[in-house]
């Protein structure tokens, strides 16, 4: 069964991983990688989304680039914006047009994300004195959701989830686990850390593998 688009924009909305948050090297500012985003909209939808660029404006003289795009889930619409500058002489070095043109594509499927409030959660806790110290967004930082830290409590946490192969139910941190396999339906393909084939957990960021093993010793 397909999920519903209220349950798609709930799992957008969900916390990501511990240290999911990085720091860019030159401003020491917290971002989110666009790949973790493009991940979680890949799961939470079921790959069924789409990204359309509506608008691209490359302006060589005045060196910008502006970008307009559409993210679909659903039959519902979000637009996000982007621009960037193109660095040094694009006549001696065009490779800067394109580097400029994905700069300004990113930021406006960032832009588009964030109006569904993607990685607020994690984001909070870097923004206080911006965004997330406003009472009305207190929620954010209130409730942080169960997977977000409480790791070792977690991994005795029973979900009603049942593996394909010994049917032995899983604990969440074999839940969460299985959410980190790009592209896996886990719902249906529903496998304990033994029987999940290897071709899937290859896909799982060898960090993540170490940090369940040793969780799942300590029990
Ligand atoms: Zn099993």
């Amino acid at each position: 069964m397909e999920r519903d688009y209220k349950d798609i924009v709930a799992e957008l909305k969900r916390a990501f991983p511990k240290d999911t948050v990085k720091f860019r090297s030159d401003n020491h500012r917290p971002y989110i990688p666009n790949q973790v985003y493009t991940d979680r909209v890949e799961s939470a939808t079921e790959s069924r989304w789409n990204l359309e660029i509506k608008e691209l404006e490359i302006n060589v003289p005045h060196r910008y680039v502006k970008s307009i795009v559409q993210v679909q889930i659903d039959v519902h619409f979000r637009d996000g914006y982007g621009f960037a500058v193109i660095p040094g002489d694009p006549s001696k070095e065009p490779s800067n047009i394109n580097t400029a043109v994905d700069k300004a594509v990113n930021e406006a499927f960032l832009t588009a994300l964030d109006s569904y409030q993607m990685g607020w959660r994690d984001l909070a806790p870097y923004k206080m004195k911006d965004w997330a110290g406003n009472p009305a967004l207190k929620h954010l930082l209130d409730h942080p959701e169960p997977d977000s830290q409480t790791a070792v409590v977690q991994s005795r946490a029973i979900v009603d989830r049942h593996c394909l192969v010994c049917s032995k139910v899983l604990t969440g941190d074999e839940w969460d686990l299985l959410g980190q396999v790009p592209n896996l339906n886990r719902d249906k393909m529903t496998y304990c850390f033994d029987h999940l084939p290897n071709h899937l957990k290859r896909k799982i960021d060898k960090d993540n593998i170490h940090q369940f093993e040793i969780r799942t010793q300590l029990d």
